[in-house]
């Protein structure tokens, strides 16, 4: 169970690999929804294995439908 005491600061956005739109969160907020470091989290994006945009400020945000738990090993 996942209980997030912070306001989500993202909106959905358009992931291209998913094809729909879905939340997208920042690097900080991926990590602590997938129990892992954020440094774990820019790992999986550098080898492709979640789905990431940039905003306009430079800023990683990632698709939570990549992080789901049954996406996992
Ligand atoms: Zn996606």
């Amino acid at each position: 169970m996942l209980v997030l005491s912070r306001r989500w600061v993202s909106a959905k956005a358009w992931c291209a690999p998913c094809g729909q739109q879905v939340r997208m969160v920042t690097a900080d907020e991926a990590a602590g929804l997938a129990g892992v470091s954020s440094r774990t989290i820019y790992r999986r994006v550098e080898a492709e294995s979640l789905h990431f945009m940039e905003t306009n400020e430079g800023r990683l945000l990632i698709c939570t439908n990549s992080l789901a738990p049954d996406s996992r090993r």
